[in-house]
């Protein structure tokens, strides 16, 4: 059996960062809240809150004056607001590359078309920002929105995305866009981070290589489901959180190809590695 493991497999810089932060800060004081899950990864958040991390959802369930954690998909401008009426004191890990979408859609005064899940964290905190923005994740998203923008005569939209999107679908739909909305100025800005492109390019590659993908990463994870996606139009492909995942499945491959999302650390890749060779 070949082993092929994806060079950018794992932890992207952001996540990284927040991660080794969060453990640093551990070491010296126990008492951190940490405003969601810092990365979507059991093994990880079990490592931390051993080590004394608080994880919430929301403000509510912290008390004033306490010390509270924000991960790199960043957060919603009411929650800053909040937490400085409240004496919070937010320890602000979000990572660069999300805070310049920050920056750069507060000074956009256009019609913001915001590419992403509506529901992802990083998406609930862009659209906060957004002076008039629209969450968009499909063409019927767009054909509403086309509608709109002509039936009120808008001349200017802007586009944004969320850092982790598919670049197919962002294709797709800026495609789609384009045709419709000829006669308006589109402002288009893909933010579709490096880390994430490369790893989507690699994981179509490799699947193209192997006769098994294994995509390793967390059950909430959206980039872990977008690698799934891309390589399992491609080849056989099983997605898992840990080995545990693997235990019932047909393993007996010649090649097999492993990526994994960005909240991956890379010994859930290794306890993978050594799985398949055991
Ligand atoms: S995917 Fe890119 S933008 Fe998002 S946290 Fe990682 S490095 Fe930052």
């Amino acid at each position: 059996m070949e082993i092929i493991v994806g060079k950018t497999a794992g932890f992207c810089g952001g996540v990284k960062l927040s991660v080794d932060k969060t453990k640093e800060l551990l070491n010296s004081n126990s008492n951190y809240y940490c405003l969601g899950e810092l990365v979507h990864n059991n093994e990880v958040i079990t490592e931390l809150e051993d080590k004394g991390l608080k994880i919430v959802n929301s403000l509510d369930e912290v008390d004033d004056n306490s010390t509270v954690i924000v991960r790199a998909h960043g957060i919603a401008k009411e929650v800053y607001e909040e937490a400085e009426r409240r004496g919070i004191n937010l320890i602000d890990l979000t990572c660069p590359k999300v805070l310049r979408i920050h920056e750069l859609v507060k000074k956009d005064n256009s019609l913001i078309l915001l590419f992403g899940k509506i529901d992802h964290p990083e998406i609930i905190g862009t659209i906060s920002f957004c002076n008039n923005g629209i969450v968009v994740d499909s063409t019927d998203d767009l054909d509403k929105v086309i509608s709109y923008i002509k039936n009120n005569n808008i001349k200017e939209v802007s586009v944004y995305t969320q850092t982790t999107y598919s670049l197919d679908k962002y294709n797709e739909l800026i495609n789609y866009l384009e045709e419709r909305l000829t006669d308006i100025k589109l402002n288009i800005n893909n933010n579709i981070c490096d880390a994430t492109r490369t790893r989507q390019s690699e994981t179509r590659e490799l699947a193209g290589k192997v006769d098994l993908m294994i995509i390793i990463g967390g059950k909430n994870s959206s980039n872990t489901k977008k690698l799934y996606e891309i390589a399992s139009s491609i080849t056989k492909t099983y997605i898992i959180e840990t080995i545990k995942d693997l235990k019932d499945k047909d393993i007996n491959f010649n090649k097999i190809g492993i990526m994994a999302g960005a909240s991956t650390p890379k010994s859930s890749i290794d306890e993978c590695i050594n799985f398949l060779k055991g």
